[in-house]
């Protein structure tokens, strides 16, 4: 095999898991996002350790995400995020999948599919208070609650909203979010409404509102170690690692890679890593990021290209083909380091990593 690999500390997780636990208190429970197969750290395995760890439910962005979990023997309840399509209502159903509503063209679909089959569908209900995506608006929800009313087989079982600025320096913009929540529950429960769970906090707001915990949770990027707002322990999960499969030594004045966009100011020596942009490793890395070796790090020097990169190791002692590297994920070189290096957030680092890189659980 290749030697690259994203290596999954199943331990860290659960760490970070119980350290949601920890600041949420016993009271509140857990909704673990684990979309984009749980941020391309493998959201099977990922799934199973966060329920054995207490998660309530999981939350997906998709139903064939929904389904891989299904398939794989998890029967743990299963938020779906994002909206539903009228032809994905029968797997939906049949695989106990819970959607988000916030249209009523999707109530129809779903209702007049359950009463076909003689079953209720509990739901969330999904209302927007700032953020401008997902939801129904506070000026809607009168009209829309009196036309859920309607819906027989249709069960509301929790009301939640996200915030769009949880993680800015700002507390304004969240605070008025969580007002308007607020406002748009007392409507629900005049309407006779009593969802058994009402939540909005993502990772940021976990860690920043104490007022947004409501009584469920849902945390994402915390979960993996990355997003800290604060004095809280978090512990990285994924180390992508490759080996060097090739050293070279260049003279000064030697260009490196595509384009020669890099050229060598000293006699230097070149380690040729396999891995690339097509292994979730960014091209505009390219001339920017650092690697880990040997408890050095070492720069990428020239474009990173589709399967290999190349980093300049002469000021790593006792450099040797076949070394291990860390491209991030340990003490040297972290995940947010690779996403400042790349103008992004660690979100995107983690969920681009490649499906071509094996992730070994340990
Ligand atoms: C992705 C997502 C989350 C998790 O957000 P983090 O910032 O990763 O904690 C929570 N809620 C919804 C609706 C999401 O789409």
């Amino acid at each position: 095999m290749r030697p690259t690999w994203a290596e999954i500390d199943i331990n860290s997780l659960k760490s970070n898991f119980l350290q949601v636990k920890r600041i949420v208190g016993k009271d509140v429970g857990v909704i673990s996002v684990v979309k984009a197969d749980a941020y391309g750290h493998g959201s099977v395995n990922v799934s199973k350790a966060l329920i054995d760890s207490g998660s309530n439910l999981l939350g997906v962005a998709t139903v064939e995400e929904a389904l891989e979990l299904r398939d794989s023997g998890i029967d743990a309840p299963i938020l779906l995020l994002g909206g539903i399509q009228p032809d994905e209502v029968e797997a939906m159903v049949k695989n106990n999948l819970i959607p988000s509503l916030f249209s009523l063209a999707s109530a129809h679909a779903i209702n007049t599919y359950a009463e076909k089959i003689g079953k209720k569908v509990r739901y969330h209900l999904k209302v927007d208070t700032g953020m401008s995506r997902l939801g129904v608006c506070v000026g809607e929800i009168c009209d829309f609650l009196e036309n859920l009313l309607n819906f027989r087989n249709l069960e509301l079982e929790g009301v939640f909203t996200h915030f769009a600025n949880a993680d800015l320096n700002s507390s304004e913009p969240t605070l008025e979010q969580i007002s308007v929540f607020n406002v748009m529950l007392s409507l629900i429960n005049q309407a006779g409404l009593n969802p058994q769970y009402i939540h909005s906090a993502n990772s940021a707001a976990i860690q920043r509102f104490p007022e947004s915990h409501m009584n469920l949770v849902r945390p994402g990027i915390m979960l993996y170690g990355a997003g800290r707002m604060g004095d809280f322990e978090l512990k990285p999960v994924m180390k992508l690692k490759t080996r060097i499969t090739q050293l070279k030594r260049i003279t000064a004045g030697t260009p490196v890679s595509y384009g020669g966009t890099f050229i060598a100011s000293r006699p230097s020596i070149i380690a040729t890593l396999p891995i690339g942009y097509a292994d979730g490793y960014m091209r505009r890395l390219s001339n920017r990021a650092r690697v880990s070796i040997r408890g050095f790090t070492a720069p990428v020097v020239g474009t990173v290209c589709m399967d290999m990169t190349m980093v300049d190791s002469t000021e790593v002692p006792g450099v040797m083909a076949g070394d291990e590297v860390v491209l991030f994920g340990d003490e040297m070189v972290s995940a947010e380091d690779v996403a400042r290096w790349a103008d992004t957030i660690p979100y995107e680092i983690f969920s681009i990593t490649g499906k071509r890189v094996p992730r070994v659980y340990i």
